[in-house]
C-alpha cells in the first residue's frame, strides 16, 4: 500500500532507531501476530510475548542511559506501540503502560528514586498507572484513596478499578489525596509502590469485551506502609504529574489505537480484492470503492497528525494538549470505524473467529473510553478555543 509506505518513509529515524524498528517488525510478523489469537481466546497472558519484548530489550526505551536505559526518540517509540498492537493489541498496551507509567518517575523523580528504580523496567519490569477509582473515573480529582505520613513511611488506604498491569506490575505508580489537605485539586499526590508490599492486594481481574489477554485488576490498599523516599515530587504536586502524564500517554493510545486500524484497513483490502460475488472481486463494486476512499483518507490524515505531535513532542515542547487530545480523539474514533467497516466489508465471514477482523474490533472499542473517554477529549479540545 504505497499510500501508506510512503507515509512512513517520511519520519526520519537514527540509523540505530530504524534498525530497531525492523526487529520490532521482524517479531511483531514472526511471534506476536500468530500467537494473538490464542491468547485472546483463552484470555490468558501473554507471558510469551512480554519475554520476547524483552529478549530484545524493549522497555531500554523507556529510560534515560544513566539508569540502564537506551532512549529513542518519541517517534521511534510510538511507531513500535504501533507495530506491536497491529499484531496484538492487548501485548501493545500491555508493553506500552509500563512505558505511561514510569514517564511522570522519569520527569518528576529524584536522583536518588530514578536509580533505583528505574533499572528494573529497564531490564524488563512491568509498570502499572492507578488512577480510577470506583467513584472517580472522568473526575479523576474525586479519588479518595489516602495517602497518611506517618514517620519514614506513608501509609496507603483506598482502592483502584480497572487497572492495566495491575496485577503483574512491579511497580505502580499510584495516585491519592494527601491525608493533611483538604483542597481536593491541592490534595493528590504520588507515589511508587513495589510489588509485594504488605498490604497490597489484587481483589480480582475483569473478564472484557476485547484486550482480553491484557489483564485489567481491581487493587486495593489497606494500611499499605510504602516509604516516604518513594513519593514523587512533593505532597499535594500529583495533579502536575498526571495531566503532564497523560499528554505523553495519550499519543501513546492513539499509536495503539492507529495499529488496530492498520491491522483492520489491511485485512479489509485484502479480503475485497479476494472476495467474489455476481462475477467478480468485490473490490469492483463503487459502494466497496466509495467505502474503502473514505476509510483510507482518514487513515492518511490521523496518522499525519500522529507524527505531527511525535515531531513537537521531540521538538522539546510542552504544551501540546490539545494536539494530543485531537490525536487520542480521532485515531481512536478511527479505529471504531475501521474495524466496524472491515467486519462489514467481510460480510459474515467478519462476524465468525476465523477471520481477526472480529478481534480487532472488539479491541477497538475500549481505545474510545481509556485514557480520558472521547466525550472529555471533546471538551478539553473545545475549551481550549475559550477566550481567555
Ligand atoms: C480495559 C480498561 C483498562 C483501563 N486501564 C486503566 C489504567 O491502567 N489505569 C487507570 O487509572 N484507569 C484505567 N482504566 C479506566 C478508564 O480510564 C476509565 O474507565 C475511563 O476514564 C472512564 O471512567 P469511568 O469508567 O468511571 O466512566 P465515567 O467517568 O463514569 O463515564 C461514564 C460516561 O459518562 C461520560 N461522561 C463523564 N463525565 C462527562 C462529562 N463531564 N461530560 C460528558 N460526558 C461525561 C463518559 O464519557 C462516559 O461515556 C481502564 C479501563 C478499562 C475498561
Amino acid at each position: 500500500m504505497k499510500v501508506f509506505d510512503r507515509l512512513d518513509a517520511s519520519v526520519t529515524f537514527s540509523q540505530e532507531e530504524s534498525l530497531l524498528l525492523e526487529a520490532v517488525k521482524k517479531l511483531a510478523r514472526e511471534k506476536i501476530g500468530p500467537r494473538a489469537e490464542h491468547y485472546d481466546r483463552t484470555a490468558s497472558f501473554p507471558t510469551h510475548n512480554v519475554e520476547d519484548i524483552n529478549s530484545l530489550g524493549l522497555n531500554a526505551m523507556f529510560v534515560p542511559e544513566a539508569y540502564g536505559g537506551s532512549p529513542v526518540s518519541y517517534a521511534a517509540y510510538l511507531a513500535c506501540v504501533r507495530e506491536i498492537s497491529a499484531a496484538c493489541a492487548s501485548t501493545g498496551i500491555i508493553w506500552a503502560t509500563t512505558f505511561h507509567a514510569m514517564k511522570p518517575l522519569i520527569d518528576f523523580g529524584s536522583e536518588e528514586q530514578k536509580k533505583r528504580l528505574l533499572p528494573r523496567i529497564a531490564g524488563g519490569g512491568l509498570g502499572a498507572l492507578a488512577i480510577t477509582e470506583p467513584s472517580a473515573g472522568s473526575d479523576a480529582t474525586g479519588m479518595k484513596t489516602r495517602f497518611t505520613p506517618e514517620g519514614d513511611h506513608i501509609v496507603v488506604d483506598g482502592g483502584k478499578t480497572f487497572i492495566t498491569n495491575g496485577d503483574v506490575a512491579d511497580l505502580v505508580l499510584l495516585f491519592g489525596k494527601w491525608s493533611e489537605a483538604d483542597d481536593d485539586r491541592k490534595a493528590i499526590s504520588c507515589l511508587v509502590v513495589e510489588k509485594d508490599t504488605p498490604g497490597l492486594a489484587v481483589l480480582r481481574t475483569e473478564d472484557k469485551m476485547g484486550h482480553r489477554a491484557s489483564s485489567t485488576a481491581a487493587i486495593a490498599f489497606e494500611k499499605c506502609r510504602v516509604p516516604r523516599a518513594n513519593l514523587l515530587a512533593g505532597p499535594g504536586e500529583g495533579l502536575k504529574l498526571l495531566l503532564a502524564s497523560l499528554n505523553k500517554s495519550r499519543p501513546s493510545v492513539a499509536a495503539h489505537a492507529l495499529g488496530i486500524a492498520r491491522a483492520a484497513f489491511q485485512d479489509a483490502v485484502a479480503y475485497v480484492n479476494e472476495r467474489r460475488q455476481s462475477g467478480r472481486a468485490i473490490i469492483e463494486f463503487q459502494g466497496i470503492q466509495f467505502l474503502l476512499a473514505d476509510l483510507a483518507a482518514e487513515l492518511a490524515q490521523c496518522e499525519a497528525w500522529l507524527w505531527h505531535v511525535a515531531r513537537l513532542v521531540d521538538g522539546g515542547a510542552t504544551d501540546f494538549g490539545t494536539e494530543a487530545s485531537i490525536l487520542k480523539m480521532r485515531a481512536s474514533d478511527l479505529a471504531m470505524r475501521i474495524t466496524t467497516d472491515a467486519v462489514q466489508l467481510h460480510g459474515g465471514y467478519g462476524y465468525c473467529k476465523d477471520y481477526r477482523v472480529e478481534r480487532l474490533m472488539r479491541d477497538a472499542k475500549i481505545t474510545q473510553i481509556w485514557e480520558g473517554t472521547n466525550q472529555i477529549h471533546r471538551q478539553l479540545i473545545g475549551r481550549h478555543f475559550l477566550s481567555k
